[in-house]
């Protein structure tokens, strides 16, 4: 009798690619599938990661990039080549903007090919490279593991970022003569850290930061987005309750000190900038957004104590600034551990000039909120967010936000009591990102209660028992009133709507406010619509009036309301609150604007500056 000896089963780059990925504490992908790449969802999905398959790459990118931010862990997305790549550069290139963590693995030709005319071919690496922080194809099947754990430690140390790692066909379906290679060689490098390693600023310079601030006469604190993606939440509302300094968030930044915080003055931001002589910028950039940093929104002489992860951001635009450069966290405890710590006193003229500022403009706008007139009246951005704030959970929303008046308005409006709960067009205001997000939003529940935890205990009896399959399920039911909800105008939510097929199919309760005044900016009405069509005026902003954005979530099997004054709001938005497991999409008509003439608050130039 022989004993014959059996070769062991063999794998594919595929599975090492999983493998890897899952080594490296991957969760979920975001992505579309397509040759070579469907071998590495499939391969993914039987490893126990999370496979959300969208139908267009630039919002499953969009997703991969909000997921990074709220989670604090790269977001990766999985694209073919070519075209997918070039789609998903959109996403990639707002992760870069927005300094969120994230990366993009894509398919690409045969090696063999290359240069040949392949099917999809583009030289990915090189056209992602001018929006990553590292961009590289592994020099061979082994060294898989190798380039994406470095992929995965750029977009997450440092300031975050995107980064690429390019998959060729013939590396995905390698043949792996023993399969027991794939568990060694994916574990042959270090798994990513839960966090990048956190950095302290000079001790001198804290020390000059406290002097700064002790001896300002009108200290403002400014809360970005980098403050909320450091999950500084603690140590930055600490700083405030202690030095009694009044603070603003940016809008990304709301909820990570509650928008009702007596010390919130973005009620008065105008005023706080204009009036702040000493600033305490936490992750924030001196871009648009701050207004440069420059008069004549800002004084002259306003010095800035900049906190921020990149040394070189510092002293941008000219700014006066001495530069704190660390993780948030670590910095506002160094600055908590300084002694005597600044302290305003409540009878500070400045402090209490922004206080009563505030209280004069909420009241203002309360007596604008009571104009809504009779029930049944066309509703207004006004009259319909006071309907879904009265509705809404208070402290249960992540908001999702993006147009122009719809994502302005709401801004405002909208209080937010926790941080990472809003998500707006960002940095680089883009339109289109809504869908992405709010599935984003969904997936990162289960983060949250990590972040509550911060343990996770592999038990299925026990409430934070992390399963890949059903996490968000669970989430759900650990937290069953925490909704994401999107407030979108309907230009912004026509370019990812096909995106609800993806939620419905995911059975994602995502309820979608779509204010629709049919056109982008504003619209036209029917007659005046026709007119202008007939006559060939058609203005480049007017959509079709009355569109049915309601029944295109119907027609997937989610659930839709058109409505057109507040009760039908209100009853719609009750309504949508009890589905579980669908979504929902709340098509609000308000008055459609008109051929009013455009401006943009935020883009005034000075007229005051001469032009040299
Ligand atoms: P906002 O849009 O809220 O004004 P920005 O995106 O302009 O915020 O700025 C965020 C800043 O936060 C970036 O400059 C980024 O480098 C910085 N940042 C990100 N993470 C950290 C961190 N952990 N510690 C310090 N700074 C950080
Ligand atoms: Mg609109």
């Amino acid at each position: 009798m022989s004993s014959q000896q059996s070769s062991p089963p063999s794998a594919t780059g595929a599975e090492l690619i999983a493998a890897t990925l899952k080594h490296q504490g991957v969760k979920v992908i975001f992505g579309i599938v397509g040759i070579p790449v469907i071998e590495v969802a499939e391969a993914c999905i039987a490893a126990g990661i999370r496979f959300l398959a969208f139908r267009n790459e630039q919002s499953a990118a969009y997703a991969a990039s909000a997921y990074g931010y709220l989670s604090g862990q790269p977001g990766v997305c999985l694209t073919v080549g070519g075209p997918g790549v070039i789609h998903a550069l959109a996403g990639v290139a707002n992760a870069k903007v927005n300094c969120w963590p994230m990366v993009l693995l894509a398919g690409s030709s045969d090696t063999d090919q290359v240069d040949m005319g392949a099917f999809q071919e583009l030289d990915q690496v090189e056209a992602c490279k001018p929006y990553c922080k590292y961009a590289a194809r592994p020099a061979f099947v082994d060294k898989i593991p190798a380039t994406v754990e470095k992929a995965m430690r750029a977009a997450l140390f440092g300031r975050p970022g995107a980064t690429y790692v390019d998959l060729p066909a013939d590396f995905i379906q390698y043949k792996i003569k023993d399969h027991r290679f794939v568990d060694s060689y994916s574990k042959s490098v270090p798994a990513l850290p839960a966090a990048a390693p956190k950095t302290l600023a000079d001790p001198q310079s804290v020390a000059q930061a406290i002097g700064l601030l002790r001896q300002a006469k009108s200290p403002l604190i400014i809360v970005g987005k980098g403050a909320a993606y450091a999950r500084a939440e603690n140590e930055i509302r600490q700083f405030i309750d202690k030095t009694q300094i009044p603070f603003l968030p940016t809008p990304m930044a709301k909820g990570l000190i509650s928008d009702t915080h007596p010390l919130c003055v973005a009620a008065a931001r105008s005023k706080a900038l204009k009036d702040a002589d000493v600033v305490l910028l936490l992750g924030a950039r001196l871009n648009w957004i701050l207004h440069y940093g420059q008069s004549p929104r800002w004084s002259n002489s306003v010095k800035f104590i900049h906190v921020d992860v990149l040394p070189e951001e510092a002293g941008n635009n000219g700014a006066d600034t001495l530069p704190l450069v660390g993780d948030i966290q670590a910095v506002v405890s160094q600055l908590l551990s300084q002694s005597p710590l600044p302290h305003v006193p409540a009878t500070n003229a400045y402090v209490s000039g922004l206080l009563d500022k505030v209280k004069q403009n909420v009241a203002k706008s309360l007596a604008s909120r009571k104009k809504a007139g009779a029930d049944n009246a066309v509703m207004n951005y006004h009259s319909a967010y006071t309907v879904i704030k009265d509705i809404l959970p208070p402290n249960d929303v992540v908001f999702v936000s993006e147009g122009a008046n719809t994502m302005d308005i709401a801004r405002s409006f909208f209080d937010v009591h926790e941080p990472r709960h809003r998500l707006d067009a960002g940095t680089f205001a883009t339109m289109g990102v809504g869908m992405g997000y709010a599935i984003a939003g969904r997936e990162s529940f289960f983060i949250l209660m990590f972040d509550r935890t911060m343990t996770v205990c592999p038990h299925p009896g026990n409430p934070y028992y992390f399963n890949s399959k059903s996490h968000c399920f669970v989430a759900q039911e650990y937290y069953p009133s925490k909704r994401v909800v999107s407030i979108v105008g309907d230009s912004a939510f026509g370019f990812s709507a096909m995106e609800l097929e993806t939620a419905v199919r995911s059975k994602l309760p995502l309820i979608i406010l779509v204010i629709n005044n049919n056109g982008i900016y504003h619209g036209l009405d029917n007659e005046e619509f026709e007119q202008s069509r007939r006559d060939g005026t058609l203005p480049s902003t007017a959509l079709l009036p009355d569109t049915r954005y309601d029944l295109l979530s119907t027609a997937f099997g989610g659930k839709g309301w058109l409505v057109k004054d507040r009760v039908q709001l209100a009853k719609a938005l009750n309504e949508a609150l009890a589905v579980k497991d669908n979504a929902c999409v709340i098509n609000v008509m308000i008055a459609p604007g008109g051929r009013t003439k455009l401006e943009f608050g935020w883009m005034k130039k000075s007229d005051e500056k001469a032009k040299i």
